[in-house]
């Protein structure tokens, strides 16, 4: 019961590339960067075990950013095609690599750096990727024409990474889909079975992080303009909650969110967001707890898993590690007052 995770992305320490930042360059090259990122995700899985985090993650230490991490190692993009783009439904521009051909898994992703998370740790293993309309909402296609025709070519592709890295021990795969917010009726339409296609024969558990994205100024500003109260869910829940994903990830502490809408998620195991990743005040325990506590009238405590909003990438190292803290030590108030000993 209340067991606690992440939604993914921790920070990168300050030697391996520049901190506070997202896309952050980085500071190591060859061999150098591959032990140098092997040796973040070892701080991290470290600092997860220490704060009480059940399900921990790599903190996405290998990659530079959540989608492009993963386009780096795909045929049929071309990275010298750079194309300027509004993104998450033009609440940013971002520079984006275009689809020139039909997209190909040229082998391994991710493989190795589950290998080795997996052997440092004997916590849950969870691995994130980016979700189908996430990735189609942060590329330029010049090839398939139907935004739904190249998320399920992304999917199948995804499918086999899944495949390969539950077959490696990872406990649970995450898409992220902060597109799911921007875009509910193509959730409806095409997203949801463009997951069911990223999970099909998949056995381990699964999940999906909607959010309002990182604590950056563009998702501040867009905020804003969401009105008192941010209804967004209500429309992808229902059929989130008929589908085959077994987690949903949702925005919770200092949000807009009415807490009701998580009553739209009652067959799924919920990571409810208590930590906001939108400032670097460093929530207390009791702060955590209470937030917690605030989910529990519509989400069992057996199928309620405290995590934060979204990722703490562009956060500073320090505040990251004490949000994790904080995290795990609220879910242990919240757990003890419900008499459960301690995982
Ligand atoms: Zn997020």
């Amino acid at each position: 019961m209340l067991q606690t995770t992440t939604a993914g992305s921790l920070p990168k320490p300050s030697w391996l590339a520049e901190t506070e930042k997202l896309w952050a360059p980085w500071r190591l090259s060859g061999a150098e960067l591959i032990r140098g990122k092997q040796d973040a995700a070892l701080v991290w899985l470290k600092e997860q075990e220490k704060a009480g985090i059940d399900i921990v993650t790599d903190g996405e230490q290998f990659r530079r950013h959540f989608v492009h991490g993963f386009l780096e190692k795909i045929e049929g993009i071309d990275w010298q095609k750079m194309t300027e783009m509004g993104i998450r439904d033009n609440r940013y521009v971002a520079s984006v690599p275009t689809v020139t051909g039909p997209v190909k898994r040229k082998g391994s992703v991710h493989g190795d750096e589950a290998r080795f998370c997996r052997a440092y740790t004997t916590h849950q293993l969870k691995f994130t990727l980016p979700g189908p309309m996430t990735i189609c909402d942060t590329i330029a296609d010049a090839h398939y024409g139907k935004r739904a025709d190249m998320a399920m070519a992304f999917a199948e592709i995804l499918n086999e990474e899944v495949r390969e890295l539950e077959a490696i021990g990872v406990d649970v795969i995450q898409f992220d889909e902060p597109a799911f917010n921007a875009f509910m009726n193509d959730v409806k339409e095409w997203g949801v079975a463009a997951l069911h296609r990223a999970i099909e024969g998949v056995s381990c558990k699964t999940a999906v992080h909607i959010c309002y994205g990182y604590g950056i100024q563009e998702n501040i500003d867009w905020k804003k303009g969401l009105g008192s109260e941010w209804r967004q869910y209500e429309e992808i829940f229902p059929a989130l909650n008929a589908s085959r994903i077994d987690q949903v990830s949702l925005e919770c502490a200092n949000s807009k969110v009415p807490l009701s809408l998580m009553g739209l998620l009652k067959d799924k195991e919920v990571m409810v967001g208590v930590i906001d990743v939108a400032t670097s005040k460093i929530e207390t325990p009791e702060a955590v707890a209470a937030t917690i506590r605030s989910a529990m009238p519509y989400v069992d405590p057996e199928r309620l898993m405290p995590c934060t909003n979204c990722g703490m990438t562009p956060l500073s190292r320090q505040t990251a590690a004490g949000k994790l803290a904080s995290l795990g030590a609220g879910a242990a108030i919240v757990r003890k007052e419900l008499g459960q000993k301690p995982l």
